[in-house]
């Protein structure tokens, strides 16, 4: 089999504002191949820099887009073709934008393959460790506590175990910061897990401080307080933090999830296979694993990404949780032809069809792309 197209379809809302939500746009791949397979990833980053980093012509050797690098490749061979993207973006994109696009062809080749294989994506991986997930309902603060607690209510009687409120108004002040997850805690219950994800507000300091007193409310995790490169931060937060904390869903590489877990002693990772790909998710889930910590997916784009992650995390020991983005956005519900919904007991269940296990709608497909 060889690789004939890699196409990047970016796909954007109308109206888009400065909010901290990935589900106002998108950035869709597809690879297409001679046998007729076609294989769909979603990258969760700048959509237009990764089309470009996709359609980019040969400039040299080390320095050509990822469709020149792939055409003629035999999709089948996931990591030869991850090592000549490597090649190819050698020079303008080891880390960033050129790591997400690379994120996004490795989601399709999987999708190639189980299609191919006539399986799903997990079986290949090895899995599956478990098929169901308790998914936690994410979504962003609301911009006052009042909002915040009404929509804690809001998601436990849509039947979710664990809401994780997000970026938004966090770190505004201490008052503002307690108030808010009183807000939560109060909206959501005793009965139900609640996370909060800060949005890099804080130092290490600030962030201990924060982590001692949200304790009170009985947070399940601190997510992302510090900048995401500060390893020395975390691995201050983390040897005195009486909450588990989680990051490094800004990474891509191994070696990245590897220096957060080892040095920065993260409590959880969360890899986003938008960002790093199936394979160094499982790679860096399993990791993380032999660490005695935990690992659960960032996903915070359309049912693309959400597949991606349930496949990965089937194929990874000790897992809990997943992340299940809400936010109200037909990029976000209306781009795979499968609707993915909890059950009734709170649980996400991964698709058992052949690859992703998800097909495209083409008729919101057109009516976002730009
Ligand atoms: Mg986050």
């Amino acid at each position: 089999m060889q690789i004939t197209d890699v196409q990047a379809y970016v796909l954007a809302l109308p109206e888009i504002t400065t909010a901290c939500d990935g589900t106002q746009d998108t950035c869709l791949i597809r690879v297409d191949t001679d046998a007729g397979i076609t294989g769909w990833g979603e990258v969760d980053s700048c959509p237009n820099v990764v089309k470009a980093v996709v359609d980019a012509p040969l400039s040299h050797q080390i320095c050509t887009g990822l469709r020149h690098a792939l055409l003629g490749a035999d999709p089948l061979a996931i990591e030869v073709c991850m090592q000549r993207m490597d090649q190819a973006t050698n020079y303008y994109g080891r880390t960033g934008a050129g790591s997400h696009a690379q994120a996004g062809v490795n989601i399709a080749l999987w999708d190639i393959l189980g299609k191919a294989c006539g399986k799903p994506v997990y079986q290949l991986l090895g899995g599956p460790y478990k098929t169901r997930f308790r998914a936690y309902c994410s979504i962003l603060f609301g911009d006052t506590p009042q909002e915040t607690g009404e929509l804690a209510a809001h998601y436990r009687a849509q039947g979710f175990t664990a809401i994780k409120f997000g970026w938004g108004p966090m770190g505004k002040s201490e008052a503002s910061d307690l108030a808010l997850i009183r807000a939560a805690r109060e909206g959501a219950g005793e009965e139900i897990d609640v996370l909060v994800d800060a949005g890099q507000v804080w130092d290490w300091k600030t962030a201990l401080k924060r982590a001692q007193q949200f304790a009170d409310f009985n947070v399940f995790w601190l997510e992302e307080p510090l900048r995401p490169d500060d390893v020395e931060g975390y691995r201050r937060l983390t040897a005195e933090s009486p909450i588990p904390i989680a990051a490094a869903e800004a990474e891509s590489r191994f070696d990245e999830f590897e220096r957060l877990v080892v040095d920065g002693g993260l409590d959880w990772i969360q890899p986003d296979p938008g960002r790093c790909g199936i394979s160094n998710f499982v790679e860096a889930g399993r990791m993380a694993c032999r660490h005695n910590r935990r690992v659960v997916n960032h996903s915070f784009k359309s049912g693309v990404t959400l597949a991606a992650s349930l496949h990965a995390l089937a194929a990874v020991p000790n897992t809990e949780v997943c992340e299940f983005c809400m936010a109200d956005s037909p990029l976000r519900h209306e781009l795979t032809n499968e609707i993915f919904a909890i059950d009734e007991t709170g649980y996400a269940t991964v698709p058992d069809r052949p690859g992703l296990g998800i097909s495209i709608n083409e008729d919101t497909l057109r009516k976002y792309q730009q």
